[in-house]
């Protein structure tokens, strides 16, 4: 049986990652201190191991690793910039050694924010970003820059075989809506059901393109098992672009809320534009989006109703 580590593998993407893998017929462990999942979210067959990815003891061989462990939303990054750092600076280097000693296939998952405030849109991977590397997001973006080229520097100097994905905002059931934790598609949809304001940040005008859960699984899986694509950079998300305004707007009608819309202060380096050049993804992976904003939203809903409320 063939085994693979889940850094990170309990929270939102890792344990829709690990249902994959374990229906496909895996071994599966989950690394993870439970830092940002407030549950366990993966199956009984999973192993879960409750340690940060920097201080990974574990010396088991796998035939797949995939490091996803972070702190993804940013309201929560910001306030913990340097366990933000650690585990895409330390734990990528230590996933890495464990991948080196069994020769293991290394799956990295970086961020569109390696981007930055992105000038070209829908951004290629060959773009090179326009990143602070000391402003409020540096943490994250940085993090996420440095295991980049730490991924790149084993496999070009050992050889590795190693595959780093960035996704574009991935949302859907089990991502978190409270507090700090809640990034905009599951926030927005927790006030609309409250009958709270929602809240935008600044103008709204803003855009992001939104790629769903079940269509990241897809993408990832084809990253992981398929053969030659060792080495590889590849954007997983979707062009369509939206405001967050329009987002908002949607968001109220579709689950007829009486909420109202408000603005807010502006976040800090917030990037003005997001949408994914996803052409080398479909080519590579003969792979693309199935899932529309529409479905993908309506899915969402009803898990917050169901089971986040
Ligand atoms: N946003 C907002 N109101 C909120 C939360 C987020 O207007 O309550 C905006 C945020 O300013 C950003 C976008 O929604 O422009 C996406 O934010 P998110 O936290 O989901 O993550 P990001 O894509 O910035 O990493």
């Amino acid at each position: 049986m063939e085994k693979m580590l889940i850094s990170g593998g309990n929270g939102f993407l890792g344990s829709h990652l690990a249902e994959r893998a374990i229906m496909e017929g895996l071994k599966v462990t989950v690394l993870d201190d439970f830092s940002t999942s407030n549950r366990v979210n993966v199956p009984t067959e999973v192993t879960i191991i409750k340690e940060r990815v920097e201080d990974i003891s574990i010396q088991d061989h796998f035939e797949y690793i995939v490091h996803l462990a972070a702190r993804p939303s940013p309201e929560d990054y910001i306030l913990n910039p340097v366990e933000t750092l650690m585990s895409n600076s330390i734990g990528t280097m230590k996933l890495l050694e464990l991948a080196k000693r069994g020769s293991s296939r290394f799956v990295y998952t970086s961020s569109s924010e390696v981007y930055g405030n992105a000038t070209m849109i829908p951004t290629p991977e060959t773009y090179y970003g326009y990143v602070s590397s000391w402003g409020i997001r540096s943490c994250y973006d940085e993090g996420k820059r440095y295991s980049e080229a730490l991924t790149m520097a084993y496999h070009r100097k050992f050889g590795l075989d190693t595959r780093i994905q960035r996704p574009f905002n991935v949302y859907g059931p089990r991502i978190r809506p409270d507090g700090l934790y809640g990034r905009v598609v599951p926030r927005f949809i927790q006030q609309a059901l409250n009958g709270e304001n929602i809240t935008i940040h600044g103008d709204g005008k803003q855009t992001r393109s939104f790629l769903y859960v079940d269509d990241w699984v897809d993408a990832t899986w084809r990253m992981i098992t398929m053969d030659d694509l060792d080495g590889n950079i590849l954007n997983i998300g979707s062009p369509d672009e939206i405001t967050i305004l329009e987002l908002a707007n949607l968001i109220v009608k579709k689950t007829n809320s009486p909420s109202k819309i408000v603005h807010v202060e502006k976040r800090e380096d917030d990037p003005v534009r997001r949408s994914a050049d996803i052409t080398k993804a479909k080519n590579l992976l003969r792979w693309k989006p199935e899932t529309n904003l529409d479905r993908g939203l309506q899915e969402t809903i009803e898990w917050v109703r169901r089971d986040a409320m």
